[in-house]
């Protein structure tokens, strides 16, 4: 290992990783360096203990539109050997009776999940992501595909639209209140429900079908 660096990073989460490739393509010589035994921080994958030869995710696990980044397609990942799966079931929630609540690819057979829960929740599925697919569009892709914005001239440019204005709007509620003013009742409530001691978790994040408790 050579004993002088141009730069050195702390940390080996996928943000390090990308920097130190594009430092390395500019022909720096960078070292990144992890307090963590395995690099990779939260995207890192590791053998499940309890279910040896399942390989997943200890954190992030769900990574839609990844392949789009442009930091992806300019390191060449797949050239390189990547290749990233999608499956068509992205995340269920497994609830203690075996139902499941399931996020597709497909949003329809999304929509048809959230339905056998609530019927009111579908509706109310179906009407966000109608209202927030053009957000998305033409807001959230082309930002997270640009250098980032300062937040006061990110909050002036989006006050100049409607669709920023709303964007701007809906950011700004809690989770908590989100769920009481937008309609997806029935689910939260049985989320609470159902989760030990009847409290809401700190960290909501469904889990990957394989991480079921036993
Ligand atoms: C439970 C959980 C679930 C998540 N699920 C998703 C998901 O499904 N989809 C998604 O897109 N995002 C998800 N995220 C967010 C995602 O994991 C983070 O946004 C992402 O990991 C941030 O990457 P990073 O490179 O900035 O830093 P990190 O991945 O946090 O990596 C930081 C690294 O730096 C190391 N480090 C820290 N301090 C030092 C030090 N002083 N010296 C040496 N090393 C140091 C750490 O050990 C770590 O390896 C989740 C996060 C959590 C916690």
């Amino acid at each position: 290992m050579p004993d002088e660096y141009d730069g050195i990073i702390l940390g080996t989460g996928h943000n390090s990783l990308v920097l130190q490739a594009y430092m390395a393509r500019s022909g720096l010589r960078v070292l990144a360096v992890d307090r963590a035994p395995a690099p990779g921080g939260g995207l890192a994958t590791i053998e499940n203990p309890r279910v040896p030869g399942f390989r997943h995710n200890t954190h992030s696990f769900f990574h839609r539109a990844l392949t789009s980044m442009p930091w992806y397609r300019d390191l060449e990942l797949e050239r390189h050997g990547a290749r990233y799966i999608e499956p068509e079931l992205n995340v269920a929630l497994i609830f203690r009776d075996g139902r499941s609540l399931e996020w597709w690819t497909n949003f329809e057979k999304t929509a048809e999940s959230f339905g056998e829960f609530s019927q009111r929740d579908a509706a109310t599925l179906r009407r966000w992501v109608e209202e927030f697919r053009p957000i998305v569009e033409r807001i959230l892709i082309p930002e997270a595909q640009s250098p980032p914005l300062p937040p006061e001239q990110r909050q002036e440019l989006l006050g100049r639209s409607r669709l920023g204005r709303r964007l701007l709007e809906v950011a700004a509620l809690s989770p908590d209140y989100a769920r009481s003013t937008c309609g997806l009742g029935d689910l939260a409530i049985l989320f609470r429900r159902s989760w030990p001691g009847g409290t809401w978790p700190k960290c909501a994040w469904a889990v990957p079908p394989t991480w079921r408790r036993p």
